[in-house]
């Protein structure tokens, strides 16, 4: 490692003594190494995901669905402490690159109110590594400052987060039809198609046959 980072065992301990419960812990336990490291993001993510699921008043295992607004880190801790993932389709991942995640309950209507949880930039002020690092600033240096965020990240718990109720539009399951590829002959679900042919032979094409 190139740079000096508290372990997952270190982590946990430090956890116990600023009193976050076992749950919390299990959380932890569980997604570091399903990411396979503990990203500051990714922590970030644990906290406010698990903020999400008491706010929607969601209990463990309960059916639940998620937004993410980032690619990175944060659609970890939402499949592994929501069960809401990318193949069981409850985790949508929107690109825009905010911090945020939405969650809702079920419903049978065209609309859910939700939570939507966010990194708060002004609540960042009391946390200067933090701040630093989440502005990707040269002043933040991973080499020299990493036990300093993480330390930041376990000690400011859901301050710097701030929350919105939201409504989220839901589309409900619906009945399809399969079609066939002209192009490569392979079956997709008839309103992917694209024309006479799948989108792999079409926009969303992304190898070359050897
Ligand atoms: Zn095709």
């Amino acid at each position: 490692m190139d740079h000096d980072e508290y372990t997952q065992d270190e982590l946990l301990a430090k956890l116990t003594e600023l009193g976050y419960d076992p749950r919390f812990q299990d959380y932890y336990r569980n997604c570091i190494p399903f990411h396979t490291y503990p990203a500051p993001g990714m922590l970030i993510a644990i906290g406010m995901v698990d903020y999400a699921l008491e706010l929607i008043e969601a209990k463990p295992g309960e059916k639940v669905f998620a937004v993410c607004e980032t690619q990175k880190c944060a659609p970890d801790p939402l499949q592994i402490i929501a069960h809401c993932t990318i193949g069981n389709n409850r985790l949508k991942i929107v690109p825009i690159g905010r911090f945020a995640i939405t969650m809702n309950r079920p419903t049978l209507g065209d609309s859910a109110e939700g939570v939507r949880v966010f990194m708060d930039p002004v609540k960042l002020a009391a946390w200067p590594t933090l701040e630093k690092w989440f502005a990707n600033s040269p002043e933040f240096s991973k080499k020299t400052m990493a036990k300093a965020l993480q330390d930041e990240i376990l000690k400011s718990k859901r301050s710097i987060l701030s929350v919105q109720k939201v409504k989220v539009p839901v589309k409900q399951k619906e009945k399809w039809r399969s079609a066939v590829c002209k192009t490569c002959g392979e079956a997709i679900p008839e309103y992917l198609i694209e024309g006479d042919h799948c989108a792999g032979c079409g926009s969303l094409r992304y190898y070359d046959l050897l």
